[in-house]
């Protein structure tokens, strides 16, 4: 296939390099200009996107996503498939889809999970919001760049459940650290406290499989000095889009609400910028109930 790629940065340039080196034609832009093994550089986006199959984005947000499908649309024909894996908001997925629909382009909203890692070792899993026959289209994409697909329904939904997921990621994330912190101050040792709530009713992926206490339970970021992993300012960046998403659908969220509340106050005034979310533990650790 003829793969225009847009968006080479830290996800966007293993993505595309994985696809190339399965024996694709890809032709790749980004404003950085940087160069990606197998990846023929193009000067401008709509270059790019000219004669491809399926032209894929991996962009920082929801504006830049717009203001990229204006560029390519009018050079893309019909029958072709825009899939955009950025992770934005649901509302600029959905109005990008409807753009790509009148001009007889397949849209899907394919955000991913699986990180850096999962993006170079081609084992990320894509949630995907469009109609079917644009998802059939791409599915031999994702089998390369990824291990799973879903298909989540029409246009928008791909980012709605990337949100939904990573809002409950997020307040799971704080119980855990919170509850470890207050483990700490009643005297319970952290193995304890991880044999007993990791097969009781509080056992979560957080606590079982990334757990945010040191040299307990499996090798996760803790063990490695809160390096990322997944950074706290993804995950504010994930809370931020889910409270977005909630004003729109009137829906109530007081729990992801005061999640993005506590990892902005993390990550904008207490050095959490950089670190993994999982430090929100020593972040507790810290503070008293004042
Ligand atoms: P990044 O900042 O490393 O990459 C974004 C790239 O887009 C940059 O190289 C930038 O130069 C380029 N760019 C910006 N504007 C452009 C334009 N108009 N035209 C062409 N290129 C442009 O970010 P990333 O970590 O690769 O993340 C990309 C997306 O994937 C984001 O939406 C992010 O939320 C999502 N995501 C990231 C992770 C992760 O762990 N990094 C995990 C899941 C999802």
């Amino acid at each position: 296939m003829k793969i225009g790629f847009i968006g080479l940065g830290n996800m966007g340039a293993p993505m595309a390099a994985n696809l190339a080196s399965a024996g694709h034609t890809v032709t790749g832009f980004d404003t950085a200009h940087v160069s990606v093994d197998g990846v023929s550089p193009a000067q401008t986006a709509a270059l790019a996107a000219t004669g491809a199959d399926i032209v894929i984005t991996m962009l920082p947000n929801g504006e830049i996503l717009r203001r990229v499908a204006d560029e390519i649309l009018p050079v893309m024909p019909a029958g072709t498939v825009l899939t955009d894996c950025s992770t934005v908001d649901v509302d600029s997925a959905r109005a990008v889809a409807e753009q790509a629909q009148a001009a007889g382009v397949f849209a899907l909203d394919a955000p991913v999970s699986g990180g850096v890692g999962g993006a170079a070792a081609g084992t990320l899993t894509f949630m995907v919001g469009g109609d079917t026959e644009g998802y059939e289209k791409t599915k031999p994409l994702f089998d390369i760049m990824g291990q799973k697909s879903v298909h989540c329904g029409p246009s928008g939904n791909g980012q709605a459940a990337k949100i939904c997921n990573n809002m409950i990621l997020g307040v799971t994330m704080i119980a855990t650290c919170e509850a470890f912190a207050l483990a700490d101050k009643l005297g319970l040792d952290r193995q304890s406290m991880f044999d007993v709530v990791s097969t009781s009713s509080g056992y979560s992926w957080t606590m079982n499989a990334y757990c945010p206490a040191p040299g307990i339970g499996p090798k996760s970021p803790a063990d490695n000095d809160y390096k990322p992993g997944f950074a706290a300012e993804l995950m504010l960046k994930d809370l931020r889009l889910s409270q977005m998403a909630a004003i729109s659908a009137n829906a109530d969220t007081p729990m992801g609400q005061l999640a993005q509340s506590l990892y902005e106050t993390f990550v904008e005034t207490e050095n959490g910028r950089g670190q993994d979310f999982s430090a929100m533990l020593p972040r507790f650790e810290h503070r008293s109930r004042s």
